[in-house]
């Protein structure tokens, strides 16, 4: 062990990291994890200590999922190619994800991250609109493109936003008691899209993650969305559904986030759990929407749409149909969120427990009447959890919520690991 704590190993590549890579990348944990492989929720380090992943929706129906390995393996023997030849996968996969979307999104289109996906999505609806002018939440992440990370507040002040962005509050139902969310939401909206119009900059679109995964987790009641969706089709603009977290089961009720609340998106973008670790990200409109942009703009991603992406995909679809994960998720989630809440009886400093499925959010304060978030203690079970080889991290505004998204395969022995785990580190840090 070395003075800071770190061992050799860690120490060694701590340092290559340092000497190789760009500084912008950030480590999770004062005491980094070293990891070399996993399977389902699991993940072994270096030394072949077992981790229980709690934080993972990329690999989402389980690390390493044999029927994704398989179907990337036979495909990367037979041909690998880009989109200007037929070939039936793109097809193939298309016709399944579209099955899964409301009727009147029916045109697909992929790429290789979510970034590009948004970043596709604004210049769709820009090209649809006529205007420039985005509203995204207060907390919001959509992308790395100079596009996306312009209309990405979560990046931090040292990340300009583009002078066309516009910001609404989060919808925080744990601090907006006293309102009607949907119809407080609407009138934030409807308020943007004035001051921009007061501006000169004329209105395209709203862009947001149903879950609200970077302002905090707030999934709000079912249903919740509908009116702020109405104010910005009413004015012109068009919602971009940005399924890249709450998509492919993950919230349990639905397969993607927004059927939770009963909307349907002008365009739906996808990436992380859509092939489990390989990249793939896609672009799901309705066709008029998109013809406004593809009919008179070429669009061509070099791995975008590639016979073994698009395995991998269809390999995801059918898992997650196979297993059953979507009510897996819904069951499991459910059962989950109830054995945090006896952590919440327990512990005053756990202010709000909330969740769709397996994606929860554990919210830290200091005292459940002012309601004041608590990051640090939120950093410190973070560090607990990790020396008991539960990995998960935060989210939020102040850092101070505990962001719970297992890999879907998540079952009740895990729970329990979790449950013990946070339980220990609240008797231990908390009040
Ligand atoms: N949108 C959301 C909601 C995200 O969480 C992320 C990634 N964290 C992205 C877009 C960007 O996806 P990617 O990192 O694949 O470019």
């Amino acid at each position: 062990e070395h003075a800071a704590g770190l061992d050799k190993d860690t120490m060694r590549l701590t340092e290559r990291r340092g000497h190789l890579l760009g500084a912008s990348y950030r480590l999770f944990y004062r005491r980094p994890v070293h990891l070399v492989r996993g399977r389902g929720q699991y993940l072994w380090d270096a030394e072949g200590t077992k981790y229980l992943d709690v934080y993972n929706n990329v690999a989402s129906i389980g690390h390493c999922h044999p029927a994704v390995v398989e179907a990337v393996h036979e495909q990367m023997q037979l041909l690998n190619t880009h989109t200007r030849y037929l070939h039936e996968g793109i097809l193939d996969y298309s016709e399944s994800i579209l099955a899964t979307t409301p009727a009147e999104v029916n045109r697909a289109m992929y790429m290789c991250t979510g970034s590009e996906a948004n970043d596709l999505a604004i210049r769709v609806a820009r090209a649809y609109s006529g205007g420039t002018g985005i509203i995204v939440t207060q907390e919001a992440y959509h992308g790395t493109s100079d596009l996306t990370s312009g209309a990405s507040p979560a990046l931090g002040s040292g990340q300009p936003l583009a002078p066309t962005t516009r910001l609404v509050p989060a919808p925080d139902h744990y601090r907006l008691n006293d309102v009607d969310l949907g119809d407080w939401f609407a009138q934030e909206i409807k308020k943007q899209i004035d001051g921009m119009q007061a501006d000169g900059i004329r209105f395209a679109g709203f862009l947001a993650d149903s879950i609200f995964s970077s302002d905090g987790v707030l999934p709000g009641d079912a249903g919740f969305l509908k009116k702020a969706v109405d104010v910005v089709h009413r004015n012109g603009g068009i919602f971009i559904a940005d399924e890249v977290q709450p998509g492919f089961a993950r919230t349990g009720e639905a397969f993607w986030g927004f059927a939770r609340h009963g909307v349907v998106p002008d365009i739906i973008t996808t990436g992380k759990p859509m092939g489990n670790g390989i990249p793939v990200s896609g672009l799901l409109a309705r066709g008029e929407v998109l013809a406004a942009f593809s009919d008179s703009i070429p669009y061509f991603n070099t791995f975008g749409g590639n016979p073994v992406s698009m395995a991998a995909a269809q390999a995801v679809l059918k898992v997650i149909h196979e297993e059953g994960l979507q009510e897996h998720s819904r069951v499991v989630g459910a059962r989950l969120l109830a054995e945090l809440r006896t952590l919440q009886d327990k512990y005053e400093c756990v202010g709000d427990v909330r969740g769709a499925g397996l994606f929860i959010g554990f919210e830290l304060v200091t005292d459940r009447n002012s309601k004041a978030p608590d990051k640090a203690l939120a950093l410190q079970l973070i560090e607990m959890l990790r020396d008991e080889r539960v990995l998960t991290s935060v989210a939020g505004p102040y850092g101070n919520i505990l962001k719970l998204r297992p890999p879907l395969a998540f079952q009740a022995a895990d729970i329990d690991w979790l449950v013990g785990a946070l339980d220990r580190g609240l008797a231990r840090l908390g009040r």
